[in-house]
């Protein structure tokens, strides 16, 4: 089992050190995890303000404390990865930008419309403000472009926007999850199954079934992430999540190294 989504202190809203999350993970049985810490806004020329990634300077400590770690053998191996935000069309620069750095992955992840944080728990009350086919609109809009942008292995929580529960009649989501799961098949992207939704008020993995099952029938490659933000969340819920893969007609995961993927069979 592999968990490719996991959190540190450094970004500011997140506890425990690498350390910490690779005991965890040895004790749950984990065979891998990739370290995807929120690559620095600033870098990106976004200064939001509430600090919800780590300093630029902290970014080249991070990528050594997490390459020194995966050269020390021990019972779990890991990668390093990146959670980056899209930033609409600048798909190109941050494709230029990553390559320059070694690591094993990058998930990219919409976490603004605008400049509304949406997936943060202090600025929910937005949600009541605005009509919900435009938020899911905007919303997917974005993680379109993101798919197309070129720069990411991963879309990361690919349907977070249903976090706090203001959710669209199945129906009206339909468009939404065949567009998606068509335009990942194209564009050869990675669905993330990502369990962290179990825990938000919405009460679903990102993303739910129809969508996962529209992703597996399209052929979509998929990588299975917890989203820890704290060394006990490590690996959270993987039993269900791979029964809803197998469910869902998935027969593998994947994994990366040095922005290659690398299938496995799926565990169980
Ligand atoms: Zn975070
Ligand atoms: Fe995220
Ligand atoms: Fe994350
Ligand atoms: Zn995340």
């Amino acid at each position: 089992m592999v968990d490719c989504h996991l959190h540190t202190a450094r970004c500011g809203h997140a506890s425990g050190t690498p350390e910490e999350y690779l005991q965890a993970a040895a004790a749950r049985g984990l065979q891998e995890v990739g370290f995807a810490d929120h690559f620095p806004l600033k870098l990106l020329g976004y200064s939001p303000r509430k600090k919800v990634s780590m300093e630029p300077e902290e970014w080249p400590e991070y990528m050594a404390q997490v390459r020194d770690l995966a050269a020390a053998a021990g019972p779990v191996a890991i990668k390093l990865g990146a959670e980056v935000d899209y930033l609409p069309g600048r798909g190109t620069f941050l494709d230029k930008l990553l390559r320059s750095y070694p690591l094993d992955f990058v998930i990219g992840s919409v976490h603004y419309i605008g400049e509304w944080d949406f997936s943060h728990p202090a600025q929910v009350k937005e949600y009541g403000k605005r009509d919900l086919v435009a938020i899911y609109d905007a919303y997917f809009k974005l993680i379109w472009e993101a798919c197309a942008g070129g720069f990411c292995d991963i879309i990361g929580h690919v349907d977070v926007i249903k976090k706090f529960g203001y959710r669209l009649p199945d129906k009206e989501m339909e468009p939404y999850w065949r567009r998606t799961a068509a335009l990942l098949a194209e564009t050869g992207v990675c669905l993330e199954l990502n369990t962290a939704g179990l825990d938000a008020p919405v009460r679903e993995c990102y993303p739910g079934e129809r969508l996962l099952e529209l992703c597996a029938a399209a052929g979509v490659p998929v990588t299975l992430g917890s989203d820890a933000h704290a060394p006990d969340q490590v690996g959270r819920y993987f039993p269900e999540a791979i029964l809803s893969l197998r469910r869902a007609g998935f027969r593998e995961l994947n994994c990366f190294t040095r922005r290659r993927r690398i299938p496995v069979p799926l565990p169980g």
